[in-house]
């Protein structure tokens, strides 16, 4: 299909104005997504509130379709409104044109992280209630800010709020990410992020002496022992083709900082390692071998972990019968004959903190045989990709909405 067909797509001309809005990091003014958002809600006849769950300049924006039962626990589709930074000079087309290619291919930053989600669920809210359809359970679809640089901004505070206790929500639908083959991963958990900071204290002096307990020397042997600990998630996962990077934990060496001079040993010496770990960590035990290795490496070394809010692993969502929205979410993928793949989420995204709150949450961006282009420069979608993925959720908000 050429371009030109798509122009009269009404969907697909949705779908690029919204892209066409420059809410991109790291100062995104939302102020156009809400009035976007707002000519939507009218277009669907369904009512729209502006939240501030922490300040002006992070609004949460809501739409809801009540249900026949609206007492029932609510479904939440949530999507981010934020975009990362683009370098347009590695762009073949403008960032925040939405172009459209001879292949149908939609090219601007937001085109699969993800304005195509936020998009597709109205439209298949749109086509639903075209067709007279009444849904037993209410439907709340929520567009965020700040999610890409964490969500301390957007999610985080929301779910915290008696805003969003109000809803009462019962499941949630948010981000996965593009597939470049058939499959459609699914993800129902994410890994403990943990940003570890050593400050590590030893003997300073002069170079041409060979002082005990320096703090290069106590360095050495924390990198050695973190590298081990990662050498072992190597093999894992070289041994085990099942797993995947959601699976197992990662350990990698961040920044290294200290000294003065050349010929100067110094006293302190800082390391950061970024540190994910798998469900299946023991976090005590992980931390008690750090105190130890601290001992071992000589004493006076200390460390802490960046911005904790939570400590523990956050527990996964359900995929079995004692979840009736993965169950219905499963139904309807497979009345599609969709084939799907369950994973834990390498990254971070907004699920977690909904997750935290104790509501199941899955992540699904259904963009099967689509190259994964997040936060890289020519970020596209086909748009019968698109059109597809609209198919998709109307048949799951369907079903998970009379679960
Ligand atoms: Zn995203």
């Amino acid at each position: 299909m050429s371009a030109k067909n798509w122009e009269t797509n009404a969907e697909i001309q949705y779908f690029r104005e919204y892209l066409r809005i420059p809410s991109v990091h790291p100062e995104p003014d939302y102020k156009p997504c809400i009035e976007f958002l707002k000519r939507q809600a009218e277009g669907l006849n369904l009512p729209i509130k502006v939240f501030y769950p922490l300040n002006e300049q992070n609004p949460v924006v809501v739409l809801t379709w009540e249900g026949l039962e609206p007492e029932l626990p609510s479904i939440l589709l949530n999507s981010h409104m934020d975009v990362v930074p683009v370098f347009p000079e590695n762009w073949t087309h403008p960032p925040f044109g939405a172009d459209i290619d001879e292949e149908g291919r939609i090219f601007a930053r937001g085109a699969q992280d993800m304005k195509c989600v936020g998009m597709q669920y109205l439209a298949a809210i749109r086509a639903l209630k075209k067709s007279g359809l009444r849904l037993k359970r209410t439907i709340h679809i929520s567009f965020v800010p700040d999610e890409e640089v964490g969500g301390r901004n957007g999610m985080q505070p929301f779910v915290k709020s008696e805003e969003f206790r109000s809803l009462n929500i019962g499941f949630s639908l948010d981000e996965g990410i593009a597939s470049p083959t058939a499959e459609f991963p699914v993800f129902y958990a994410e890994r403990t992020v943990k940003r570890l900071f050593f400050k590590i204290s030893g003997s300073a002096g002069h170079g041409l002496l060979l002082m005990p307990n320096t703090a290069g020397e106590k360095l050495s042997y924390i990198i050695s022992k973190m590298m081990e600990l990662r050498a072992v998630q190597v093999q894992r996962l070289k041994d085990n083709p099942k797993l995947q990077i959601g699976d197992v934990t990662t350990i990698n060496l961040t920044t290294v900082n200290g000294g003065v001079q050349s010929n100067v040993v110094p006293p302190y010496m800082t390391a950061t390692f970024d540190c994910r770990l798998s469900l299946d960590t023991d976090i005590v035990e992980f931390e008690a071998n750090l105190h130890k290795w601290c001992a071992e490496a000589g004493g006076d070394i200390e460390f802490e972990f960046g911005s904790q809010w939570h400590k523990g692993h956050i527990p996964p969502t359900a995929t079995d019968a004692s979840n009736p929205f993965w169950l219905a979410f499963k139904s309807a993928t497979d009345e599609l004959g969709l084939s799907i793949n369950l994973q834990v989420f390498p990254g971070g995204t907004d699920s977690r903190y909904i997750r935290h709150a104790g509501i199941p949450a899955l992540g699904f961006s259904p963009m099967n045989h689509t190259p994964v282009l997040l936060h890289d420069h020519d970020e596209f979608l086909l748009a019968e990709t698109y059109l597809k993925g609209v198919q998709i959720y109307q048949k799951i908000i369907f079903s998970v909405a009379n679960a």
